[in-house]
């Protein structure tokens, strides 16, 4: 069978991905861990994880992932860095190019994950970095004692929401329905939250600015066509997100949204490529669906490689 430079190369490091290479580098396959930015994907960006088991009272999203790396690392699996442009399927091995080198595999596992949704209101893209941010952990401190806004009903804008509550000295919520989608402990937090107002049934229609930045928000109710102006500081858009599948758009089928079309077992249509995690089609998104793909995609590619020596050395 054709030589190749690596066994399994995994495309993402997030818990799915480096779930994946700890699987894979421990079953003996000779494994690369390829992340684009920041090994750790989205809980990089996260704040307290309350439901991975194993750590009552929950641990910091990013505490979570130097361990998971650490670990990952254990049996010899490789990180390395670069942005993965193609994958080129020729049967029993697969070609991948990386910022414009190439380099060659058995089987590749794509757990790119997810990025927020941007929430397409007009200014939003200048006021990047000037009031408008996608994530709390990361700006949240640069808003100290001014009263700031947060986009969405999820889980995400929930304890977005919440987290700010630390610096600002007012929060609202603008949600676009009367009942968030965040679950129930979140909900219950976000009302029993002084700091927090939420303005329901609203969007954002337009933003307001100055050469300083955001100063405030145009908001529309739903129901009763209404107007009203918020003044605030920063707005963190949490409208959920989407996944990072452009890249094999050609190869792989994927779903109106976006996402990889493959069942629990982290097969796609092509032999030889699994997904895991967010960026498929799953029912669930925590860290802990996540590394199960992980796992499971690392032991199909693990039997997908012996099927390919047992057939090659017929
Ligand atoms: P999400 O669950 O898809 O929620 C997105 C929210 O944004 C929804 O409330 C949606 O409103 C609203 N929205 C969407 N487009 C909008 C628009 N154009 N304008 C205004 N509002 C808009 O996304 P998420 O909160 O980022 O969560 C993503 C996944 O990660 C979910 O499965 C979530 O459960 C999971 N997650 C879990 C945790 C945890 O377990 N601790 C933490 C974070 C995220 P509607 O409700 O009306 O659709």
């Amino acid at each position: 069978m054709s030589n190749t430079d690596y066994d399994v190369v995994i495309i993402g490091g997030g818990p799915a991905g480096m779930t994946a290479g700890l699987y894979a580098s421990r079953a003996n396959l000779k494994t690369l861990l390829l992340e684009k930015m920041i090994m750790g994907g989205q809980m990089m960006t996260t704040t307290l994880v309350e439901n991975w088991p194993g750590y009552p009272g929950g641990i910091e999203g990013p505490e979570l992932m130097m361990r998971f790396q650490e670990h990952s690392l254990e049996f010899g699996l490789e990180n390395d860095y670069g942005t993965v442009e193609k994958i080129i399927d020729n049967g029993d091995t697969k070609t991948l190019i990386v910022d414009d080198k190439e380099m060659t595999c058995k089987a590749v596992i794509i757990a790119t994950g997810v990025i927020p949704r941007k929430l397409g209101v007009e200014g939003e893209a200048a006021l990047v970095g000037k009031g408008v941010s996608y994530c709390a952990t990361c700006d949240g401190a640069f808003f100290r004692d001014v009263p700031i806004a947060v986009i969405g009903g999820g889980d995400t804008a929930a304890e977005e929401a919440l987290y700010l509550t630390r610096f600002a000295s007012k929060v609202t919520l603008v949600h676009r329905r009367d009942k968030l989608r965040a679950t129930k402990i979140l909900q219950d937090r976000i009302m029993a939250n002084e700091k927090i107002e939420v303005a329901w049934d609203s969007v954002v229609d337009s933003l307001i600015s100055d050469n300083s930045g955001l100063t405030g928000m145009m908001l529309r109710n739903m129901k009763t066509g209404e107007t009203s102006q918020v003044e605030l500081q920063g707005m963190f858009v949490a409208v959920g997100v989407t996944p990072t599948t452009g890249f094999i758009a050609d190869l792989l089928e994927l779903n109106e949204d976006g996402y990889i079309k493959s069942g629990e077992d982290t097969l796609t249509a092509i032999p030889g490529i699994l997904a895991a995690g967010d960026c498929r089609t799953t029912i669930l998104k925590q860290v802990s669906t996540a590394v199960g793909d992980g796992a499971v995609a690392a032991i199909m590619a693990e039997k997908y490689i012996d099927e390919l020596e047992f057939q090659a050395k017929k």
